[in-house]
């Protein structure tokens, strides 16, 4: 289904430049080296992500700019500036010390996004210590998961969560400290837990020397289980070289942003790009403690003014759901940049987004792994809707056979990347043969399919593992599903390959309704007729259920596997991530 291009914006008219506006400054020369220099990077061996966050601005003119503005999910709000963010983290920093922790240990938090949580991970990244951020939604066992695989010693949750966990504590047996966070002051904590508040009023706020260099380790990820038992990721600190340029480039900040992410950090866009891009821009973050909601979410646009936004096509299906009324109940027009990650954005979304908010929703594509921002749409490029737009400076993006050689554009097969990347990642904790595994004829294999054009955009197909053979050809999953929420009855789709004796696999759609739509066969006829035209005859779906929502991971994202074991019968595997649906 053909979509028309976005055209180019002409970057003197717009009212902000954008940071990256030439096409040519895309090719050519380009050295990580520059972006250190930009960061004021002097030597290799003292570099740290909680220095670069908030001690570098605190000794700036952004001292007192505020770099968090706290909006709690019953209207709290709170605003922390750079320098009070570095006294934090640094009070932090020396509360594990005091509590004879050492460089390389584990400290994982787990709580919901208070800023709590935010100075607990730079305090301990600051001090050395590798976070590992839990999602608050997680049940006892992907926590239990989580703290075993990891050997954290310290976590730091607060006393609900705590007791929603209590019965995996016991088996936690190198956890040594727990530190509760009573933000009312009433809860008197557990024998045996420490208390953060008063961890925090007896610890010193002068940690002087940055003890991390580029190549240690800072955060650990659990990737989001999508297509299989979540992996620890481990990244450095030299990744913020990469988190910075991104910050830059794709979102485009500028000084006076108000920015806003959705994710949470318990996802690593919620770590890189709600802590580490903005902060490391010196920009003004929003975090927002409570869930979706579409009036909600565009009051919290209004009332801080945002400007630039970055949150996911999940989201964004929730709010075409929503309908644009809504978004007519509310002045959005501080709105400047906005853009998406986490699945493949529809190009309906796109679409949709140009009527809602009167601009393109820039689309682009990283994964745990990547740990950054590599392949996007920036502000001054024409939008293919659809793509996920082009590699970044200093990025070599490719397509590869199943040999894999490079492919011409034109031909689909494996999203390769050129290793060498500053956020990449440099282990799966505790499982080095796959992360080996992964690296193939001197290329990082993203495990995902894609194709490239004649222009270097890129084009998501599907995940490896989702890409459907049906009579010889390859199907993606992506493109399948676009065209029925292509529909006005549909919400969301999942399409898997279910095994057919004659075609190898059919492609089988399941699809969640628009309020106002009745499941009836007619409408499934209709359905049938719309993919039809718009698909090839082998693409369209043979078979289409009507389903009440789909099952996602708790960041949001289509769980084709479940859909295709529940098809099949088959054990369900991992479900660790799964949301309730
Ligand atoms: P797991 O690796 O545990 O199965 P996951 O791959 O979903 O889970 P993440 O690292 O959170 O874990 O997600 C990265 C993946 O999300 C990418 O490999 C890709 O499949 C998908 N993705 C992210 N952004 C985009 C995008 N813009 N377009 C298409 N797919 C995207
Ligand atoms: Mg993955």
């Amino acid at each position: 289904m053909d979509y028309p291009e976005i055209t180019k914006p002409n970057v003197d008219q717009m009212p902000v430049r954008p940071n990256l506006d030439h096409q040519s400054r895309l090719i050519g020369s380009f050295d990580w080296t520059q972006i250190e220099r930009e960061l004021g990077i002097q030597n290799r061996e003292e570099l740290n992500l909680a220095h670069l966050a908030f001690d570098r601005h605190a000794k700036s003119h952004r001292r007192d700019k505020v770099a968090l503005y706290w909006e709690g999910k019953n209207g709290e709000m709170e605003s922390y500036t750079f320098s009070e963010l570095s006294m934090l983290t640094n009070k932090f920093a020396n509360v594990l010390a005091g509590l004879g922790l050492v460089k390389g240990d584990r400290v994982f938090t787990f709580m919901g996004r208070i800023p709590e949580v935010y100075i607990a991970l730079f305090g301990s990244l600051k001090f050395g210590a590798i976070v590992g951020p839990l999602f608050a939604d997680f049940g006892p066992d992907p926590v239990r998961d989580r703290l075993q695989d990891s050997g954290a010693k310290v976590l730091v949750t607060t006393p609900a969560l705590r007791d929603h966990i209590a019965s995996i504590l016991p088996e936690l047996t190198d956890l040594k400290h727990l530190i509760t966070v009573e933000r009312d002051g009433k809860y008197v904590g557990q024998a045996g837990d420490l208390n953060y508040q008063e961890l925090m009023s007896g610890a010193s706020v002068d940690f002087p020397n940055i003890r991390t260099g580029a190549d240690d380790y800072s955060i650990m990820h659990y990737t989001s289980g999508t297509t299989g038992k979540p992996k620890g990721a481990v990244h450095v600190h030299y990744a913020a070289i990469q988190h910075y340029v991104t910050g830059k480039w794709v979102l485009d900040f500028h000084e006076d942003d108000v920015y806003w992410c959705t994710a949470d950090p318990g996802w690593v866009t919620g770590t890189s790009y709600g802590m580490l891009a903005p902060w490391t821009n010196g920009v003004s973050q929003v975090v927002y403690e409570g869930g979706f909601r579409a009036s909600a979410w565009y009051s919290i646009i209004n009332k801080y003014k945002v400007s630039v936004w970055y949150t996911a096509p999940t989201a964004i299906r929730m709010l075409m759901k929503a309908g644009e009324k809504v978004v007519g109940q509310h002045d959005l027009s501080s709105l400047r940049h906005i853009c998406s990650v986490g699945e493949p954005l529809n190009p309906e979304a796109v679409v949709w987004g140009l009527k809602a908010f009167h601009q393109a929703i820039h689309d682009n594509w990283w994964q745990t792994e990547t740990g950054a921002i590599l392949i996007a749409n920036y502000p001054f490029m024409k939008v293919c809707p659809g793509s996920m737009g082009r590699p970044i400076p200093g990025i070599t993006a490719t397509i590869l056979d199943a040999n894999y050689n490079e492919m011409p554009p034109g031909k689909e097969g494996y999203l390769a990347i050129r290793p060498g990347w500053p956020s990449m990642f440099r282990t799966y904790w505790n499982n080095p043969d796959l992360y080996k595994s992964r690296f193939q004829n001197g290329w990082y294999i993203t495990g995902d399919n894609a194709r490239r054009d004649i222009d270097g955009y890129f084009w998501f197909v599907g995940r490896a593992d989702d890409v459907i053979n049906t009579a010889g050809h390859l199907v993606g999953p992506f493109e399948v599903e676009s065209v029925l929420i292509a529909h006005p009855a549909v919400a969301e789709a999942g399409v898997i390959g279910k095994p057919d004796p004659i075609a190898m696999e059919v492609v089988k759609a399941f699809v969640a309704l628009n309020d106002g739509y009745q499941p009836t066969s007619e409408l499934r006829r209709e359905l049938t007729r719309f993919a039809r035209q718009k698909l090839r005859a082998a693409v369209a779906p043979r078979e289409i259920e009507f389903v009440a929502s789909l099952p996602k991971t708790r960041s949001g994202k289509i769980m084709r596997r479940l859909l295709k074991a529940q098809e099949l019968g088959q054990p369900l595997g991992d479900t660790s991530t799964l949301e309730d649906y």
